[in-house]
């Protein structure tokens, strides 16, 4: 570190352009990794053992810094990216994906207003037009893209919530104090916790046999809600634990008849929207009034990225919108600022990465790799169906198979995948549907091969055994 105030942000030392050499060589060994080493966690006593003190007024240096990072504690995170990270919904990013990420860095552009971000918003919302498109949604939508999912879901949720109160405002009516919103127990987490910041309620709505929310059951729980004035209806197209779709365009229309807002959250599912084999789950998605999609889950952008777009992002505007007088100036036009549109001011323009990959490979080569997903998610549960002891929790509809071991409870699942972490083969923990235990694999990857598959299953025997 040159001793100078203005070195700290623009050095131009031998030693630095060293250090640039060194970070530089760094991000491109580790993107050139196939595999990447799975790697594991560590305790908070191994870490400090690891890195001892490093935040220190003189300051370690860059390169015994970056080393330390490198080395070892960079070891204590899992390779999310590994082939074998079957768990939870992975992340693939695309190599010109993670290579456009570096340059987001390297640029510091603010992504919350036009007047500052122009170019980038730009381009940010040609994608999120694209994917509008897909959705079926007319050229007039349009949104941002925010930190994940839950962030997402709770934006478009506060956004419905709006509206609703501004139709019973012009109606002369009051602020109800019972606002809620509906949706089935197999949506996401992140819904419960969206609940309960807005502090509202949630009624639920019963599942089919396929664990599907349909429009008939969103039309019978309105019908017997008396207790809610209820402002939005919420689907998801792709569950996390088991990738159900739910009946979007039974739920749409009930929705859209009720005039209440539809939303969907397809944080991880979405993206089966552009595979030829399962673009029909989505028929009704054009009858929502919002949706998001994490581009970090399926479509293969490094975190953390969601879009959020809403069909009318008027109201979206008018609900978000931050007013203050340092920021007056940004308002004075109708200039597309992205952080209007979401719980948000300032923001990386955190969808340009997912932006490079699209206009480096174009559309057809998503499709194709969404499409592998769900084809190698098939071919396993064949396979699963076929071995004796185990069986699928439900057939997979998109790219996760469920599945459980005759015999086994929690603990094997869990000795089983502590064996499969310690040896750096695979990431697949267990879960579990009704109280019952099971596992699943979450297939995103590329990379992800049968043989590998095959070899995770085989690896059960050895749990057996002892
Ligand atoms: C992952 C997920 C979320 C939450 O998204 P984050 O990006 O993790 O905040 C919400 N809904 C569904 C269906 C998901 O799969």
């Amino acid at each position: 570190m040159s001793g100078n105030t203005r070195g700290l942000i623009h050095d131009t030392t031998p030693e630095s352009l060293l250090l640039r050499d060194e970070v530089f060589a760094y991000a491109s060994d580790r993107l050139g990794m196939n595999p990447p080493p799975l790697d594991a966690p560590a305790t908070v006593s191994e870490l400090w053992q690891m890195t001892g003190q490093t935040v220190t007024e003189e300051g370690l240096g860059g390169s015994e810094a970056l080393a330390l990072f490198r080395d070892k504690v960079g070891h204590a995170t899992i390779s999310v990216d590994h082939p074998n990270f079957l768990s939870f919904i992975p992340c693939a990013p695309t190599e010109a994906a993670r290579l456009f990420d570096l340059i987001v860095s390297a640029s510091s552009i603010f992504g919350g207003s036009w007047l500052e971000g122009a170019g980038a918003v730009h381009l940010e919302n040609q994608v999120l037009s694209w994917l509008a498109s897909e959705v079926g949604f007319p050229e007039s939508a349009g949104g941002v893209f925010v930190q994940g999912g839950s962030l997402g879901n709770l934006s478009a949720l506060a956004a419905a919530r709006y509206s609703a109160g501004l139709k019973l405002k012009v109606q002369g009516k009051p602020e109800p104090r019972n606002w809620a919103f509906l949706c089935s127990k197999e949506a996401h987490s992140s819904l419960k916790a969206a609940a309960r910041v807005l502090d509202v309620e949630i009624v639920w709505a019963p599942v089919d046999e396929n664990g599907r929310l349909t429009g008939e059951a969103v039309a019978q729980t309105l019908a017997a809600n008396k207790d809610h004035t209820i402002f939005a209806v919420v689907a998801t197209s792709g569950t996390t634990n088991f990738g159900i779709v739910d009946d979007l365009r039974g739920v749409g229309e009930v929705a859209n008849s009720n005039d209440i807002w539809f939303h969907i959250d397809g944080a991880y599912g979405l993206a089966g929207i552009l595979s030829p084999r399962t673009r029909h789950l989505y028929d009704g998605s054009d009858l929502a009034d919002s949706f998001i999609v994490d581009p970090h889950k399926w479509l293969f952008a490094p975190y953390d990225v969601c879009a959020l777009v809403y069909k009318e992002p008027k109201l979206a505007h008018q609900a978000h919108t931050q007013h203050g007088e340092y920021i007056a100036v940004l308002q004075d036009g109708d200039d597309w600022n992205p952080s209007d549109f979401a719980y948000n001011l300032t923001r990386r323009t955190r969808g340009l990465p997912f932006w490079f990959s699209l206009a480096t490979h174009g559309v057809a080569a998503y499709r194709t790799a969404v499409t592998h997903g769900i084809e190698l998610a098939r071919r396993i549960a064949d396979e699963i169906e076929s071995r004796p002891g185990l069986s699928l929790v439900r057939q997979p509809e998109l790219s996760v198979v469920a599945f459980r071991r005759a015999g086994w409870d929690l603990d094997h699942y869990k000795r089983w995948s502590d064996l499969l972490l310690n040896r750096g083969q695979a990431f697949v923990v267990p879960s579990a549907h009704n109280g019952e235990p099971m596992t699943r694999f979450a297939i995103i990857n590329p990379l992800t091969e049968y043989s590998e598959l095959i070899k995770i299953l085989d690896s059960m025997d050895e749990i057996e055994a002892d």
